[in-house]
């Protein structure tokens, strides 16, 4: 097993880690972030489970991440993405894991939000010879195929001196992330939420003699949690895209690396049958918002005095200890970390870290 050095992983580092996962048939998790709260438990669940993970930030999360008091929403966005990225740069080594840090859906109006990120990372690349970020996502999948994959061209011509890696998707995943895509319509007629393997074979020809990229295609998999039944998840337009791909490229087995959307809330056979098919990352991010407010919710339920008074009316108890947030923080970690803990196991990364 290929070994290598704890913390940010990039380039050749970042490639040995993705053809691993996808030669010992498994995945990362890929977990939005917000705050140093998330960030760390994210870390500390990949250390307890000596697996490696992606870490991500969606523009809300980076705007979060700087404060959404900050008057220039953009700036936020922008500074809080660098701010976070520095955290993890500066904690992940000294975890023992290997990192992917990576942003989350840039729709056509966030293009300039990844531009400055690139202007941050090719700084950053200049000083420490390394990227800020390992990979960046553009998501311009409501836009037509031509301006999708013109305009990935060119932000990949710019990634690859610096060894960065690009997302893109192809298809529509459903549901909505952070105001990106429309709502999740019952009745719709889901076709777009199917990517065809024939998108996927031009993607590849395009992109591939450029620099390094991955494909999130749409399988039928949806943002949030809905109540299951209504859209089918059909990994099988993985494999097929992939076979495409091997037949008339001539390629070895899995020549995509393929990215799974909105994993929250599926059913475990089809995240196993979509890893199979080569599905190195899944995104998961709604349920652990979930067991992070959990944790919260039932602490303050179960001490609802203590966040009424600062000591008790009536036995002049102080409640000091219940209301110091990290009492409920630190609680809601845990929660974040035992939900992480699962993910590792369906994904079979458990056990896998590549870092020595
Ligand atoms: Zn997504």
């Amino acid at each position: 097993m290929a070994q290598l050095k704890p913390g940010v992983v990039s380039g050749k580092d970042y490639l040995t880690l993705v053809a691993a996962a996808k030669a010992g048939n498994y995945a990362l998790p890929a977990v939005n972030v917000a705050s140093s709260s998330t960030i760390n438990a994210v870390l500390e669940a990949a250390a307890k489970n000596n697996a490696d993970v992606i870490i991500q930030l969606s523009n809300g999360g980076a705007q979060f991440y700087a404060g959404q008091g900050m008057k220039d929403g953009f700036k936020a966005k922008v500074l809080g993405a660098v701010a976070a990225a520095q955290h993890v740069h500066l904690l992940a080594e000294h975890y023992g894991v290997c990192v992917v840090l990576h942003t989350d859906h840039a729709n056509k109006g966030l293009i300039p939000w990844v531009e400055a990120l690139l202007a941050h990372g090719e700084a950053f690349y200049k000083q420490h010879d390394k990227p800020l970020f390992s990979s960046h996502m553009l998501d311009l999948s409501e836009d037509p195929m031509e301006f999708n994959l013109s305009e990935c061209a060119r932000i990949l011509k710019r990634m690859a001196p610096l060894s960065m890696s690009l997302e893109i998707e192809l298809g529509v995943t459903g549901g909505e992330e952070d105001g990106i895509g429309g709502e999740h319509d019952e009745n719709a007629d889901n076709s777009h939420l199917y990517t065809q393997p024939e998108d996927v074979l031009q993607a590849y020809e395009r992109l591939s003699p450029i620099g390094h990229f991955s494909v999130a295609a749409s399988f039928g998999n949806v943002h949030g949690v809905y109540k299951p039944g209504n859209v089918q998840l059909r990994p099988e337009i993985l494999k097929n895209s992939q076979a495409l791909i091997e037949e008339r490229h001539k390629t070895a087995a899995k020549p995509l690396n393929l990215v799974f959307h909105g994993g929250s809330g599926s059913e475990k056979e089809k995240i196993a049958e979509a890893v199979s098919y080569g599905v190195f990352k899944m995104n998961i991010d709604t349920d652990l918002q979930f067991a992070y407010s959990e944790a919260i919710g039932k602490f303050v339920s179960e001490n609802p005095k203590a966040f009424l008074y600062q000591t008790d009316p009536e036995t002049d108890k102080p409640y000091k200890k219940f209301y110091d947030p990290r009492k409920y923080l630190r609680l809601a970690e845990e929660n974040m970390v035992a939900r992480l803990n699962e993910a590792f196991v369906d994904l079979g990364s458990k056990g896998k870290s590549l870092a020595a």
